[in-house]
């Protein structure tokens, strides 16, 4: 049976219906999280079907993910009792791609036009650059195409850049290389990311009556995190907006969190002013989490100062709730531990495994949980990006670790012989499988024969030489060095760490934090080959079963979902908030973290925990770390504190007593650096009768010392023997 609209009506508070039957004219709800923004959306988009405002094409619908677009399209369904076909529904990219199919020769290009992943633009940028005789040593690639990315999300093409975007790279060179570029993708009938949107504007600016088509097809248009749309996509919907002026845009100010991809709040302020009569709806009661989440979070965000301003009251019934936890742990393992024990007594108590995520700051961090889960045999999965072992960087550092340690392991040589590309094209690895096949032997060995002939030409062959010499050198190091220096040397000689700096892909610095991670992880190990049996155990042991699973993931890719119970791991200065944000200086990037935090608790429905873990290892060296200070800012009250404040591996001193300046706050993630130290010794034995901390065992007094054993009456946990490397002075 077809539904009444009276039904689904019947389901929103006074305001959020107000939004949903307010149908012509311009819109914009500007609420909280939680709020139902997205509800109104979605219930506003089967209202129009419902009154016959709308076929389903004729409505335009911007979601953020694909995911929030699958919802959308499901909801809607289910609202009007029947699927929805042929809507105009998805994300800006997916989006302007349809259009752009339909109208690419206006842009010069064929409807079947490739879109190119970051590496062939890369690849193509190059060509241009060497075509111009630019220094690439002076200006390198990546600068070039992080101006050409800004440039895109502006919405401005070659010819029309404004002086004050202009850019003295490469001596006042961008914009012409820009152009050629341009030209480039056109001749190769491709277009890159970024073009998607900048075509499509340009088409509908220059083209009025492909711009008149569009006005017809879309009565309405429906935007959801409107708050992170950048300037392209803005004046992308303003352009189709303008027809019939049914626009309706939900957002939130304090869930801007896309300022580094060109987001402009700004967008949000100036909606009134381009759609004059606006209607303006706000909402306040959050139907998503108890009253001391949202308090928490309320608090956290008020923090901030440059803000709308919003009011944001809870809405359920059943809003009264358990307290936010912060729960503060030793080490950053204790905090997997606790992560996954409570997890696990959320399972045993009947939690769906669906309803918990894991939300944290940067990718690298998903690794210790991911590690934990596997130990635990609890199913997850990594949304927004691959689990940690199967990312492409750390593949690659993998089989640098597995060809060295086994000649005979072609596929892990196949796949590092030439990443870094060390000029060893088809042809060199041609010759070099045949002469593998035709000796009956690996590649490694077969390697190891060419280079001694002048069957490669010299300049691969002295590539090719130099990384067998590496694999020895590497090999021969790892009984002196220890596993965990070979393999930084590994990835710093081979020249792959210099292949992720060199890249000026949003994603790169995440890659070298993974990196850093992996051989943080490698230091768990007693041997490389302890550590690559792990790795195969790991993999192995990815569930590909059907089911619920607990959702990993970072802050930016949560925007918009809810969860029964959430885990916000890592809060530290220097990780959350981030150094960089620190780095950079200013109160605007520390408020867009501030920001994040808020939308991380505002995914909570039931549960949240909060931790942070005293101390965190990097490459094997243990560094203090410093509570966020996120945590002093969320409203006492609402707020429950678990665990000691533990004590620190690293001596006080070492940082100094006082104020934490930002120059005395231990970096987490230092830029550049690949040094591996060792643990440092501790300093000075442990004596009978002295009071210990113990990261397992808690606070006791040694009763006798043996070696690097001690017995340790424990406070809570009784006497127990105890190796002294877990101890700390108390
Ligand atoms: P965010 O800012 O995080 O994107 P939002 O404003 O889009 O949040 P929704 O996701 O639409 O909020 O709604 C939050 C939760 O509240 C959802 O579970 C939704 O089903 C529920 N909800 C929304 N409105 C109501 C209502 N009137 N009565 C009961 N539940 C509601
Ligand atoms: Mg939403």
């Amino acid at each position: 049976a077809t539904p009444s609209p009276s039904e689904y009506l019947s389901r929103l508070n006074p305001e959020q219906r107000a939004a949903v039957e307010t149908l012509d004219g311009p819109l914009l709800v500007l609420a909280g999280a939680g709020t139902g923004k997205t509800r109104v959306l979605t219930t506003r988009f089967a209202h129009l079907l419902m009154t016959g405002r709308a076929q389903p094409h004729q409505v335009l619908s911007v979601t953020f993910t694909n995911k929030a677009a699958r919802e959308m399209r499901e909801r809607v369904g289910a609202i009007i009792g029947r699927p929805v076909e042929g809507l105009w529904l998805g994300t800006f990219h997916a989006l302007a791609a349809r259009m752009l199919r339909r109208h690419a020769e206006l842009v010069g290009l064929k409807s079947d036009f490739t879109i190119l992943d970051p590496d062939d633009q890369t690849r193509l940028l190059k060509q241009v650059m060497e075509a111009g005789g630019v220094d690439m040593k002076r200006w390198p690639v990546a600068g070039l195409m992080g101006i050409i990315q800004r440039w895109k999300d502006r919405g401005l093409t070659p010819g029309r850049i404004p002086v004050a975007e202009t850019s003295d790279y490469a001596n006042n060179r961008a914009e012409a290389l820009y152009a050629a570029y341009q030209a480039r993708l056109v001749a190769l009938n491709a277009a890159d990311f970024g073009d998607l949107l900048l075509h499509v504007t340009e088409i509908l600016r220059t083209n009025p009556e492909v711009l008149e088509r569009y006005h017809r097809l879309f009565r309405y248009i429906l935007v959801d995190e409107y708050q992170d749309t950048n300037l392209v996509q803005y004046l992308w919907l303003r352009l189709l907006a303008q027809g019939h002026r049914n626009i309706c845009c939900v957002g939130d100010d304090d869930q801007s969190i896309y300022s580094w991809r060109g987001a402009e709040i700004e967008n949000i302020l100036r909606f009134e002013k381009d759609f004059p009569g606006a209607v303006i709806v706000r909402l306040e009661a959050n139907y998503r989490s108890s009253r001391p989440i949202l308090a928490a979070a309320s608090g956290l965000i008020a923090k901030n100062e440059g803000r709308l301003g919003k009011t944001l009251r809870p809405g359920r019934a059943d809003a009264s709730g358990e307290k936010v936890r912060v729960v503060s742990l030793w080490d950053s393992e204790e905090e997997a531990r606790m992560v996954g024990g409570r997890i696990e007594e959320a399972q045993r108590a009947g939690q769906d495994l669906s309803e918990i995520a894991i939300l944290v700051r940067a990718g690298f961090q998903t690794r210790s949980f991911e590690e934990r889960l596997v130990t635990q045999g609890i199913p997850y999965r990594v949304y927004g990006g691959a689990k940690f072992y199967e990312r492409q960087e750390i593949r690659d550092a993998i089989a640098y670790f597995r060809a060295m340690v086994n000649p005979a392991d072609d596929l892990a040589f196949e796949r590092i012989v030439n990443t870094p590309k060390r000029g060893l094209g088809d042809t060199a690895l041609a010759t070099l499988h045949r002469a593998a096949r035709e000796q009956g032997v690996p590649l490694r060995i077969a390697a190891g024969g060419l280079i001694q002939t002048d069957a490669l030409r010299p300049r691969p062959r002295a590539a090719l030489r130099e990384l067998l010499e590496g694999f020895a050198r590497w090999h021969a190091g790892l009984e002196s060095l220890g596993h965990v220096v070979v393999a930084s040397q590994i990835l710093e000689e081979s020249g792959y760490i210099e292949m992720w700096k060199l890249d000026r892909t949003p994603e790169a610095p995440g890659r070298l934090d993974n990196l850093k991670e992996l051989l943080c992880a490698m230091g768990d190990f007693g041997t490389m080959a302890a550590f690559l049996e792990h790795i195969a155990l790991v993999m192995e042991n990815d569930q590909n079963a059907e089911g619920a699973r607990v959702s990993l993931m970072t802050l930016h890719a949560a925007k918009g979902l809810e969860f029964d119970m959430v885990f916000l791991p890592g809060w530290e200065e220097g990780l959350f908030p981030s150094q960089r944000s620190l780095d950079e200086g200013g109160n605007k990037s520390l408020e867009e973290e501030r920001r994040l935090a808020y939308v991380g608790i505002t995914r909570a429905r039931r549960h949240c925990i909060i931790s942070h873990a005293a101390n965190r290892r990097i490459y094997g060296n243990w560094t203090s770390t410093i509570p966020s200070r996120f945590l002093d800012e969320l409203p006492p009250d609402e707020v429950v504190r678990e665990g000691a404040e533990p004590v620190r591996h690293i001596p006080s001193s070492v940082f100094g007593a006082g104020p934490l300046s930002s120059q005395r706050r231990p970096r987490l993630i230092e830029a550049g650096a690949w040094e591996v130290a060792a643990r440092p010794a501790r300093e000075g034995g442990f004596a009978a009768g002295q009071r210990v901390f113990h990261q397992k065992f808690g606070y006791g007094r040694v009763i006798a010392v043996e070696d690097d054993k001690l017995d340790i009456a424990f406070e809570k946990a009784g006497q127990k023997r105890v190796l002294d490397r877990f101890v700390d002075p108390a």
